[in-house]
């Protein structure tokens, strides 16, 4: 039977690695972290949350609850190690980052059919020149020689992601005499962090999903 390469093993990488290993299928799983990070990841964990650690909707009542529903009925592996490592964040899905992503790791490298190869993947010759199928799964940030492997398969000139990184409020990095702990929407649990009315009536508002309440 054929094998699956897999580039990559963040969110798109590692459910693949998932779901074909349990149908049978041997996988190939390539990693380049922690050997070579991205300028975003900070971990060797797989399904790394390079930026907000919140999957949104929690609830049944829009397409995000209800797109995540329809993920753990396929038995995914991102929504098992979410819920196993959620905290608390209101109406929304939540999880504690290092927690989640190690969960990832030790469940997919568990999976009876996936063989774990450390290391970036430069060339994609290989992988062509074979039997066996490929999945890039390199995600927004893919760069060097890769990228300008899959330039050459798809024939473009570039391509292009745009995003930004949300800083991360600490704890430790909040004055309590000027800031105070409330339910966004009302829905219980404490996961805004607003300050209180500065001089000019103001009220600045961030989150701060990685502070407990004291
Ligand atoms: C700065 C920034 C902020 C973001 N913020 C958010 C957010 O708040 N919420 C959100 O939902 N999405 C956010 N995203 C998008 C986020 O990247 C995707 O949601 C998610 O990570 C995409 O999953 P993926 O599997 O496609 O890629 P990734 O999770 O990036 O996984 C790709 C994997 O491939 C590996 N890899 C790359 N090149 C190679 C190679 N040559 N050889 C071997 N391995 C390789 C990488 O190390 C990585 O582990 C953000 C992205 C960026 C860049």
């Amino acid at each position: 039977m054929k094998k699956v390469h897999i580039i990559g093993a963040g969110f798109a990488g590692a459910e693949a690695a998932h779901q074909i290993s349990k149908r049978g299928v041997e996988v190939v799983l390539h990693e380049m972290r922690p050997e070579k990070l991205t300028p975003a990841h900070k971990t060797g964990n797989f399904a790394e949350p390079v930026c907000s650690n919140s999957f949104r909707a929690a609830g049944l009542a829009n397409a995000v609850g209800v797109l995540k529903e329809e993920m753990r009925r396929l038995d995914s592996v991102i929504m098992s190690a979410a819920d196993e490592t959620k905290i608390p964040a209101g109406g929304a899905l939540a999880v504690d980052r290092e927690k989640f992503g190690a969960t990832v790791t030790e469940k997919v490298k568990s999976s009876p059919n996936v063989k774990f190869v450390p290391g970036e993947v430069e060339s994609l010759e290989e992988f062509l020149n074979s039997e066996d199928i490929l999945i890039i799964a390199s995600g927004p940030l893919t760069e060097g020689k890769l990228a300008d492997e899959i330039k050459k398969l798809t024939g473009g000139d570039e391509f292009y992601f745009y995003d930004a990184a949300a800083p991360i409020v600490t704890c430790e990095s909040v004055n309590f005499d000027k800031a105070f702990f409330s339910s966004r929407y009302g829905k219980g649990a404490e996961i805004g962090l607003h300050k209180l009315p500065d001089d000019g009536g103001r009220i600045f508002k961030f989150s701060a999903r990685t502070c407990q309440r004291r």
